[in-house]
């Protein structure tokens, strides 16, 4: 009796998980997410590196498409870190083409006070006034960048956040423009791919974009741009990352 009674309890726990995770779901995908800007809205994603925007952000991307955003894109520095900085602006232009930015609305810093180089720090202060300007100049509603883990813990993704930080705790983005950074996950979670939708669904708070298998695949195209970058690590990293289908983010 004793286990038949352990039984039932197990399996009404898993029916109300699955309830509550079907129901989760169903409410993400009907829903536009509360506090995102509208349809044609500026919104500018802010990365460190060729890509950053199809590695970590392709969800985001997409599903900021599916919102018909109006997105453009700030790339800090040209990914120089192997002299290969000519050959990855280039790519950065493909995986953009690919992810349905055009090349009109791609700007790439290529300047000596911001080094790809997970050793240097980039001046936070400097950073900050390059983006401000640029969010003034293009009127952005919406700026999208990496959280205070960079999700790598790259020290230049860490920057942008540093950066976006400042201007938001100093009062100086102006009005209207809100912040929305992506959520590191444990090492974990990370490379199990679609398994960490019930964690993401969890423990998310603001904004969950989950791409579907054709936008899957469409990231996996942008991906495949980045020619330098695909060393036998990346081509796994691709398979198994849970970035190239669930992407997590929080307001400011
Ligand atoms: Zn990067």
């Amino acid at each position: 009796m004793e286990v038949v009674g352990f039984l039932c309890l197990a399996a009404a726990i898993l029916a109300w998980g699955f309830v509550w995770l079907w129901d989760s779901w169903e409410r993400m995908k009907s829903q536009e997410p509360a506090g995102v800007p509208g349809d044609g809205s500026r919104t500018l994603l802010v990365i460190a590196h060729p890509d950053d925007e199809a590695m970590f952000f392709a969800p985001t991307v997409l599903g900021l498409a599916r919102l018909r955003h109006r997105l453009s894109l700030l790339c800090f520095s040209a990914g120089n870190y192997y002299n290969q900085g000519e050959v990855r602006k280039k790519e950065l232009l493909q995986s953009c083409d690919v992810l349905g930015i055009p090349s009109s609305s791609i700007m790439i810093i290529d300047n000596r006070d911001f080094p790809d180089d997970p050793d240097v720090q980039w001046d936070t202060e400097r950073v900050a006034s390059i983006l401000l300007q640029h969010i003034d100049a293009n009127g952005i509603n919406l700026v999208v960048t990496f959280d205070a883990g960079g999700v790598s813990g790259h020290c230049n993704h860490v920057a942008l956040y540093a950066a976006v930080r400042t201007l938001h705790s100093e009062g100086k983005l102006p009005n209207g423009c809100s912040v929305l950074t992506l959520q590191s996950v444990n090492v974990l979670r990370k490379y199990i791919s679609l398994l960490d939708l019930p964690f993401s669904l969890l423990h998310t708070r603001d904004v969950l974009f989950v791409l579907t298998s054709k936008e899957v695949a469409q990231a996996k195209r942008a991906m495949s741009c980045h020619r330098s970058q695909l060393l036998w690590f990346r081509r796994l990293y691709v398979l198994f990352s849970r970035y190239m289908r669930i992407n997590s983010l929080h307001f400011l």
